[in-house]
């Protein structure tokens, strides 16, 4: 029996071969998957994920598909799309583990599934008057994308509002919940990053009751801000993360920026690379058919049909050159790239 039809077996018949993944991922590039399996629930996830593993198949989980960079070969395994979506108020979770004094001060807990839209989780919690993830507004992805990459902006990011996470590991097939201070979060970074055994299945999250009308006013605000700074061509957001900043690397920065512009850009203790990739005059740099993004220097756009995750893997490789012969600095890629072995 060929696999396809061993995995239609397992899974049913929506099992496909050979789909073309750009379709799924913001970035509009990449190549086929080999296997592919839309997971509408939690259970169908460790049901795909056991069945590659009968059958010795690479898995990738596939969600929002915003930080993506799939190489154009595609990948030779089960891509395993999750949309698993419910979102719900976790009154039980509260009367669990909450002390009364937290209870009284209206701490709530929402539950949201890994595939779930993370702006229908952000929108949930602005119809049920909560406040704690307006400045999440308008990051494309799902709650699982959001939680594993610590997604964030405006100084904010996810690991602040997390309470705990369910997840399945891959490899042994058990499912356990990682409080937030098992997550290991940091800057873009988190557990789930680093063992890539984990997938998200839910996570909850704590906010407080707040006021209807200025939670929806700040994440109005956050959308539009959005929309004034960022391109809307094809790309997979800011391709690199922002630099920390250590003594170590100001002394090297001082060396080539003046020390009131470079202190000028540093907010939070970060330099956005976007500041360092426009000074060294990339904007507008084409390669095929990608370019760095004309409105913002860390987003590399598509531009045309004939763009190819090859080229964007060449751009990327020339701003790292560049930034590093002009400023010392070593930029380290935000985007995750999708090949075989993943
Ligand atoms: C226009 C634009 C703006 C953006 N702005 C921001 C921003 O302000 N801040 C920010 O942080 N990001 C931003 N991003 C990047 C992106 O939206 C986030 O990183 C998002 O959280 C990715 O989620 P996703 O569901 O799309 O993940 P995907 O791109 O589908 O996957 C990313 C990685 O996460 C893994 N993954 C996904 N779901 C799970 C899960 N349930 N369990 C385990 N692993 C999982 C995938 O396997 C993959 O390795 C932006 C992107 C775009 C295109």
């Amino acid at each position: 029996m060929q696999i396809l039809e061993k995995l239609q077996e397992k899974l049913g018949n929506s099992v496909q071969e050979k789909v073309a993944l750009a379709q799924y991922s913001t970035f509009k590039l990449g190549g086929p998957g080999r296997y592919f399996f839309i997971a509408k629930t939690s259970d169908d996830i460790v049901r795909a994920v056991t069945a590659a593993k009968e059958l010795n198949l690479e898995i990738f989980l596939l969600a929002g598909g915003s930080n993506l960079l799939i190489a154009d070969d595609g990948f030779d395994g089960l891509v395993i799309k999750a949309e698993n979506k419910n979102i719900s108020v976790e009154t039980q979770y509260v009367e669990a583990h909450c002390n009364a004094s937290l209870q009284r001060r209206g701490g709530i807990f929402i539950k949201a599934e890994g595939g779930a839209s993370w702006m229908d989780f952000v929108n949930f919690t602005k119809e049920n008057s909560l406040t704690g993830a307006e400045w999440g507004a308008g990051i494309p992805g799902t709650v699982g994308g959001a939680a594993r990459g610590n997604a964030g902006a405006f100084g904010r990011s996810v690991h602040e509002i997390i309470k705990s996470v369910e997840v399945l590991d891959s490899e042994t097939t058990a499912v356990k919940t990682l409080i937030n201070a098992e997550c290991s979060f940091d800057y873009r970074e988190s557990i789930f990053k680093k063992n890539k055994n984990l997938i998200i299945l839910n996570a909850t999250f704590q906010l407080q009751r707040g006021n209807r009308a200025s939670i929806e006013k700040e994440m109005n605000e956050r959308i539009a801000y959005r929309k004034n700074s960022q391109p809307c061509l094809p790309s997979a957001g800011c391709t690199f993360k922002n630099i920390i900043i250590t003594d170590e690397i100001k002394k090297k920065l001082i060396e080539t920026i003046e020390t009131k512009e470079l202190e000028a850009k540093i907010k939070g203790g970060k330099l956005g690379s976007a500041f360092l990739i426009d000074k060294a005059g990339l904007k507008g740099y084409q390669i095929g058919g990608v370019k760095v993004s004309d409105e913002h220097a860390n987003f590399i756009v598509k531009v045309d049909d004939t763009a190819k995750a090859d080229h964007v893997i060449q751009l990327i490789s020339y701003i790292k050159q560049q930034v590093r012969d002009k400023f010392g600095i070593q930029l380290q890629e935000e985007v995750q790239y999708v090949r075989y072995g993943h």
